[in-house]
């Protein structure tokens, strides 16, 4: 952001998920002209960019929306699963097409539709129990729900869960242990967000970000 008035004053602080939600990120602010680090930081937490103008937070993914909401980010990019599931309170100014993906519920193969219909108390298995709660509760179904933080997809194949809530992408994970889908709970794809006080405090540093993202992003072939 050469010429931009605060570019000498505070930071823009950037918190991404570490990973390849990140690299996609960061590919993208560099095509979109916004400065980026330079090289390969290791395993440097914070990088910035040449001039400083912007510093970005390497940060676990599920803790993002909080860097953003607590403002120790300004803005952030997560995956709309994680800022649903996270309950954090951002602006979501602008969704990006990558991390595409979907939160499923699903089902051993051979009982595809005991999940909704389950007399008793289902269990089931999910990183994300706020959005799985939130979907039996809506259709009055009394579940269990136990978190997990990996292999979900576990839950059902030792007899800890009866169904699973998971991202899921190809559905090659689902089906090589015995499970399909049986109901979309969310359509994910990233997102950027930014927390609600920076947005006015920093308002002329962060609609710059966002403009040359959204001039980048309607560039592009569809
Ligand atoms: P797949 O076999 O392609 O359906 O991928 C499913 C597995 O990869 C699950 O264990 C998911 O937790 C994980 N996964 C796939 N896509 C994503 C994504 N975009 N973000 C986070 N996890 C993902």
């Amino acid at each position: 952001m050469t010429g931009h008035p605060d570019a000498n004053r505070s930071p823009l602080m950037v918190a991404l998920p570490k990973g390849r939600l990140a690299h996609q990120t960061l590919e993208m602010f560099a095509a979109a002209g916004l400065p980026t680090p330079s090289g390969d930081n290791g395993r440097k937490l914070i990088m910035e960019s040449a001039g400083g103008a912007m510093h970005y937070v390497m940060a676990k993914p599920a803790d993002v929306p909080t860097f953003v909401e607590y403002g120790a980010a300004d803005l952030g990019v997560c995956g709309l699963d994680t800022l649903r599931e996270s309950q954090r309170h951002v602006y979501e100014p602008l969704l990006l097409p990558f991390g595409f993906c979907r939160l499923c519920l699903a089902a051993p193969a051979d009982r595809p539709d005991t999940p909704l219909r389950y007399e008793s108390q289902p269990r089931v298995a999910t990183k994300y129990p706020n959005l799985t709660a939130e979907f039996f509760r809506a259709r009055g179904v009394n579940a269990e729900i136990i978190a997990l933080n990996g292999s979900v997809e576990l839950g059902p194949l030792v007899g800890l869960a009866h169904l699973i809530v998971d991202v899921v992408e190809t559905g090659n994970t689902l089906r090589a242990n015995g499970l399909v889908e049986t109901r979309t709970i969310l359509e994910i794809q990233a997102v950027l967000i930014v927390n609600r006080a920076a947005y006015h405090l920093k308002r002329a540093a962060i609609e710059q970000v966002i403009d040359r993202l959204r001039t980048h992003l309607a560039a592009q072939p569809t």
